[in-house]
């Protein structure tokens, strides 16, 4: 069989401005390490993922590789590419200094099939079991993205905040990271990319510009994305279970 390879793409370019803090949320510490040390170490520890673009915010290189990746071994980091001003651009920065590694070639080091991992720093709670899902699936379906099966009755609003629309609870899901592709869909779909479109996660990219289908793996109620003071309190009192 030839030999896959699994890439994480890992976003820490966000400015974090819902934190409300000075620091970075990347940097901002939870039990004790910095957040974005939690994923690092699921990279590190991982039997699937074979290496790791880090993407973050140009001025602070040296800091992360100084202080976060020599600090801790975190040798499966590959390249740091410059976060963009979205999300969006900052995987596109991502998928673009990967495709250099790569010299524009589409499959793993020796011909299988390459995976592009997209993950949030901000959803610490990455684990094996979750890689493996999204490994399992994307094998199966080439896109997937971890997900939970919404458990609020979700109520869409028209341009006057009226409700226009309840969609079946049994269809709605919410979208988690990792978010899983073979390399040549994502990187054809985020180079059709522009600041058109609201683009909010990876799964939409492939779904705005392919035919390509997407879908869920069981990802974990746990897997939150620190977004606010209250989620930093969450993840600890999840940690000290
Ligand atoms: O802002 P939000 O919480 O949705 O960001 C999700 C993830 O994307 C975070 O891990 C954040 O660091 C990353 N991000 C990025 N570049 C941006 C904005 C967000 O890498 N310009």
């Amino acid at each position: 069989m030839l030999k896959e390879r699994c890439t994480m793409i890992l976003l820490a370019g966000g400015r974090g401005s819902r934190m409300g803090s000075d620091i970075p949320k990347q940097y901002m510490e939870v039990a004790g390490k910095p957040l974005l040390w939690y994923c690092l170490n699921a990279v590190q520890d991982s039997a699937v993922i074979d290496d790791c673009i880090l993407v973050c915010p140009a001025s602070d290189n040296s800091f992360i590789r100084e202080k976060i990746l020599d600090k801790y071994g975190f040798d499966k980091v590959i390249s740091v590419a410059p976060a963009g001003s979205e999300r969006w651009e900052s995987v596109r920065n991502g998928l673009k200094v990967l495709d250099e590694i790569c010299c524009g070639c589409e499959s793993g080091s020796s011909g299988g099939k390459h995976y592009v991992f997209i993950q949030d720093s901000a959803r610490i709670f990455l684990n094996e079991d979750i890689i493996t899902r999204c490994l399992d699936g994307v094998r199966k379906y080439g896109a997937v993205l971890a997900a939970v099966p919404c458990k609020d009755t979700i109520k869409i609003v028209d341009e006057e905040s009226a409700i226009c629309d309840t969609p079946p609870r049994s269809r709605v899901w919410l979208a988690q990271t990792p978010q899983v592709f073979e390399r040549k869909l994502i990187t054809e779909c985020y180079d059709k990319a522009d600041s058109a479109f609201e683009i909010t996660d990876d799964a939409g990219v492939v779904e705005l510009f392919s035919d390509h289908k997407v879908y869920p793996v069981m990802g974990d109620y746990q897997n939150i994305k620190v977004t606010t003071p209250e989620d930093i309190a969450v993840c600890e009192r999840f940690l000290d279970r």
